[in-house]
């Protein structure tokens, strides 16, 4: 039996860890793929817009070369945490199910096709929201030309590709393609670039599309996807854009599977767990960490802010354990 498990190995689920470690308790964390499994999976040439000390966690400093952290950096630097504070991982264990038992969770899980059962008397769920995209639920959106998530853009130089969305991660990846010369059209169903688009990356972006490198459809919606076009409708009228990949950059929602399996209460009408000041769930000694208590609002909470998650979480347990 485990005094504490974590599900998530990203920022937030090695941050609360840390804290765990620090107030004397020696918690397990069980990953699904890889320690930082989502940025692992973000794009090669991605850079943080985040400063290094404001993503740092456990107190330890986060040395980079350049003003902002590149991926790659932010690998090795939460890798390192992990050797440092001797943290226990499983890792590609993929929690399927959580049962609550009157004094322990009962977690269910698998490591190479095999059930495991692991027991904790607290359990904090620290998912965050990159396994699951947000869906156009369009015709076509399963087809294997159709992706969610942008690696690199060399397989597509001088290719037809669509980019689908206006925020960061659509705005970055139509750029990149645009560098190998990709033929990028742009589809958003607004009529302007989101506000939180980086402030360095907005002036990139926009000269693109004036000077035609990007071509850019604004208020416009997707109706249909293709195996060689995308069926899109502008101001009342339908029309076929020719592409040979598409490129749904819409965004992430947390998966709330676990929560739910739990029995854990949601704000009425969302997928936002109902917590406390503790991080706690309405289940007792069930607690949540990081972005995955965002629902639809996934910007509101980011390394930035979710690292402090565990600290909160750590006095709560604290508290307990003193009773
Ligand atoms: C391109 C990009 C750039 C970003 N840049 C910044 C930035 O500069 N600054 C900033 O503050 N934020 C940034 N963010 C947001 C930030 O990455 C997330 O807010 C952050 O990763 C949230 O941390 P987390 O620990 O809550 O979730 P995650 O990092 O998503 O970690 C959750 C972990 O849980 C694991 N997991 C999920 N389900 C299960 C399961 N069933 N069983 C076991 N394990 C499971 C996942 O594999 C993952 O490792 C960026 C996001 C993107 C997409």
């Amino acid at each position: 039996m485990e005094d504490v498990i974590i599900i998530g190995a990203g920022p937030c689920g090695l941050s609360t860890a840390i804290e765990l470690k620090k107030a004397g308790f020696n918690p397990l964390i069980l990953e699904k793929g890889c320690i930082t499994n989502s940025i692992y999976h973000f794009p090669l040439g991605m850079t943080f817009f985040s400063s290094p000390d404001k993503i740092e966690i456990g107190d330890i400093p986060f040395p980079t070369i350049h003003e902002k952290p590149t991926r790659t950096e932010g690998l090795t630097y939460y890798r390192r945490l992990v050797e440092h504070f001797g943290l226990r991982i499983h890792q590609y264990q993929p929690v399927e199910h959580i049962y609550v038992n009157p004094h322990h969770f009962e977690i269910w899980s698998t490591y190479r096709g095999k059930k495991q059962i692991f027991h904790s008397k607290y359990l904090v769920i620290a998912t965050g929201y990159y396994g699951k995209p947000n869906l156009l639920n369009v015709p076509g959106e399963n087809s294997p030309h159709v992706y969610h998530y942008f690696r690199e853009a060399h397989p597509y130089a001088g290719r037809d590709v669509v980019v689908i969305g206006g925020k960061n991660s659509a705005v970055d990846t139509a750029l990149e393609l645009s560098y190998v010369r990709a033929n990028v059209t742009m589809i958003y169903r607004r009529s302007s670039f989101q506000p939180s688009v980086k402030s360095w990356v907005k002036p990139l972006i926009e000269a693109a599309v004036q000077n035609g490198r990007v071509k850019m459809f604004w208020d416009t919606v997707i109706e249909e996807i293709q195996e060689d076009a995308v069926i899109v409708r502008h101001q009342g009228n339908k029309r076929k854009i020719p592409t040979e990949f598409v490129f749904a950059m819409t965004g992430y929602r947390p998966d709330t599977s676990l929560l739910q399996s739990a029995g854990v209460h949601f704000e009425p009408g969302s997928n936002v767990p109902i917590y406390t000041e503790y991080m706690e769930t309405t289940v007792p000694n069930l607690y949540v960490a990081g972005v995955v208590i965002c629902g639809k609002e996934t910007s509101k909470v980011f390394i930035e802010n979710g690292r402090l998650h565990g600290k909160q979480i750590v006095q709560g347990i604290k508290k307990k354990e003193l009773v």
